[in-house]
This record gives structure tokens, sequence and C-alpha cells, in this order.
């Protein structure tokens, strides 16, 4: 068996190497073997079945993938020098500002925008938090339980009020 290099561009952009008798087998392979992969990694599908689906040890999620990505794409330019923390809070303010922009003169924005704008906004978010050397994941659900404290459900189902009046 020869070795082949397949890649992959789903995700996360990188080459797999593989053993197989040609070329069209080592895709087939490598898509077989990151078929399963993306099963579990799209394991919300299966939420209401009582089985362990995702392994941390042996996958990688979505979310670290695409950190990984970022990452990557900065260090290949040599700009991780422009990402201090400051920075990258101007970025996020500017670009959720540009997200505000497509609605500014109708209440139906493009989706189109709206979806390039908003991955704007996360991304640099995302980037913010490795920065920082913090789990978005982690400071988000950390945050969860102080708003769920602050807002409980029987003082605030159904209205806005702030939660300081409640
Ligand atoms: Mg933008």
């Amino acid at each position: 068996m020869k070795k082949f290099d397949v890649e992959i561009t789903e995700y996360l952009q990188k080459t797999i190497s593989v053993e197989a008798d040609n070329e069209a087998d080592a895709v087939v392979k490598v898509e077989e073997d990151y078929n399963k992969e993306k099963i579990v990694l799209d394991s919300s599908d299966f939420i209401d079945k009582d089985i362990e689906i995702y392994n941390p040890d042996k996958f990688t999620s979505k979310l670290d993938l695409l950190m990984q990505r970022i990452d990557k794409f900065n260090k290949d330019r040599d700009w991780d020098q422009f990402h201090s923390p400051v920075n990258l809070a101007k970025s996020i303010s500017i670009e959720a500002n540009e997200l505000l922009e497509c609605y500014q003169w109708n209440d139906n924005a493009n989706l189109e925008d709206v979806k390039e704008e908003l991955a704007d906004v996360m991304n640099y978010c995302l980037q913010m938090s490795m920065v920082l050397g913090l789990d978005p994941i982690d400071i988000m659900n950390k945050k969860m339980d102080k708003t769920e404290k602050k807002y409980p459900v029987e003082k605030a189902k159904g209205v806005s009020t702030k939660y300081n009046k409640l």
C-alpha cells in the first residue's frame, strides 16, 4: 500500500495521510473516518438518546477546530502582534456596529450581510478568549449561572425589567 495525503476543507483545512492501494481508496477512507467523526461532532441530533456519543478525549469539538483554524490563520500571517486585548475589544465593538448597520434603514436586513457581520463579531470574541487564555464555553456558562440567579423565572417571566428593579 502507498501513502496518500488527502485534504479536508470543511471545519478545518487540514491534510490527513492514509495508506491505501490508490488515491480514490485513500479519499474514501478519509471520508469514512471523517464522517464518523462528524456524526459524533453533530451529537446534538442524538440528545434524546440515552448514550454518551461525545468523547472529548477522542474527538475535537467543532469549536476547538474553529479556534485552531483562527489561530493558524493569524500565525500564518504573523498577525498575533496586532491582537492585543484592547485591539480585539475595539474590533468586537466595530464589528458589532457593522452588524447594527445591516439594520440601519430597515428592520429586515439582508440575511447574508447579517451572517457575515455576526461571524466577524463571534470570531473576534473567540480570538480575544484565546489571547486572554480563557475557555469561551466556560466563561459563557459562568455568566449564565449569574444571569439565571439575577433573573429568576418567577420574577422575570414575560417582563424586560432590569434585575435591580424586579
Ligand atoms: Mg465586518
